[in-house]
């Protein structure tokens, strides 16, 4: 590992003023210290924020959630407020990682992950030195991007606490030494294009401090569903977060492990606004939202598995809005 200076900021000034150059911020570690490890990364100093008076979930006065950006996902998970209203970001934080990860693991550090394409560690790669290609396209691929990749970069964004965010319509606030701003969440990370080295719409030095959720996306009837290569502790092949409110004629569904970001079905949650809760309405929205898909020859079995995944998590969230049992 390469040497690197450290610093602990006291508040988010320090930490802006800490950071002026190009230095990392330090939260859980989880991530950016295994990438240190293996010299993906090598920030020549870390700013620790993790002990900034960030942490915490509390309520918004529009009847949402403002989750601090050092909360721990175990923190977040098990919320009361995330557990009822928001259920399935508290099971999206549950089917990532081991327990003793979520304990270090923050929401900040959670959305600004870096992808797990097997090629990013080498030199070879353009996400991280950009120009020198990208060998998954014509090389292993097969947990790799369906919709909205480009030749550049085929990777999928990691973050299953991020694909229920962006169906709850989450907004990422942060602060810079030139002020505060917030970002919605669909656009914090910006299509991959032919600059997949530029993985958020933050402006530089900017430290995150808080996500908020709205308190119109709040929705206890809202499922996340992963389906992964082994039981646990592995990323996600496909994973949807969808909610149902059949009183507010409400459809939100987002998908994960399918591109380079957290994908939102704008087009399926269109076709279902009116339509009848029914199997055939979820596999006519599934193939419409599916259409844009262009599948590499060896993942072309995400097509299959998004649409049934689709398919089978609003029929349970139907089932159970009509008091079925499943
Ligand atoms: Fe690099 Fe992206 Fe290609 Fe993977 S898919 S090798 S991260 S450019």
């Amino acid at each position: 590992m390469k040497e690197f200076a450290y610093q602990r900021a006291v508040d988010v000034p320090d930490a802006l003023i800490a950071a002026d150059g190009g230095a990392r911020y330090l939260g859980g570690g989880t991530n950016l210290v295994d990438l240190m490890k293996h010299g993906v990364e090598a920030p020549a100093r870390l700013v620790d924020v993790r002990h900034l008076p960030l942490a915490g979930v509390r309520e918004a006065p529009d009847g949402g959630l403002i989750i601090g950006a050092t909360t721990t996902n175990s923190d977040l998970a098990a919320h009361p407020g995330v557990r009822r209203r928001y259920p399935a970001l508290s099971q999206a934080v549950l089917a990532g990682a081991s327990g003793q990860l979520r304990n270090m693991a923050t929401v900040a550090g959670n959305l600004l992950q870096r992808t797990r394409c097997a090629y990013f560690a080498s030199q070879v790669c353009n996400k991280r030195v950009p120009g020198t290609g990208c060998p998954a396209v014509a090389g292993e691929h097969h947990n790799h991007a369906i919709l909205d990749w480009t030749r550049s970069c085929v990777a999928t964004h990691p973050s299953d606490m991020a694909v229920a965010m962006l169906a709850f319509d989450a907004v990422v606030r942060y602060e810079t030494l030139d002020g505060a701003g917030e970002i919605p969440l669909a656009e914090f990370y910006p299509p991959v294009g032919d600059t997949p080295h530029r993985e958020t719409a933050l402006p530089p030095g900017a430290l995150v401090t808080a996500v908020t959720l709205p308190g119109a996306a709040a929705s206890p009837r809202s499922r996340y569903r992963k389906v992964r290569e082994r039981a646990s502790y592995a990323f996600a092949t496909v994973s949807i977060a969808a909610a149902l409110d059949l009183d507010g004629g409400s459809v939100r569904i987002a998908l994960g492990g399918v591109a380079s970001r957290p994908w939102r079905a704008r087009t399926a949650e269109a076709l279902l606004l009116g339509a009848p809760l029914a199997a055939e309405s979820f596999r006519a929205a599934a193939d419409a939202e599916l259409s844009a898909a262009e599948p590499l020859p060896g993942n072309g079995y995400k097509v299959t598995l998004a649409r049934n995944l689709i398919v089978a998590v609003l029929t349970e969230l139907a089932d159970r809005a009509k008091g079925v049992h499943t």
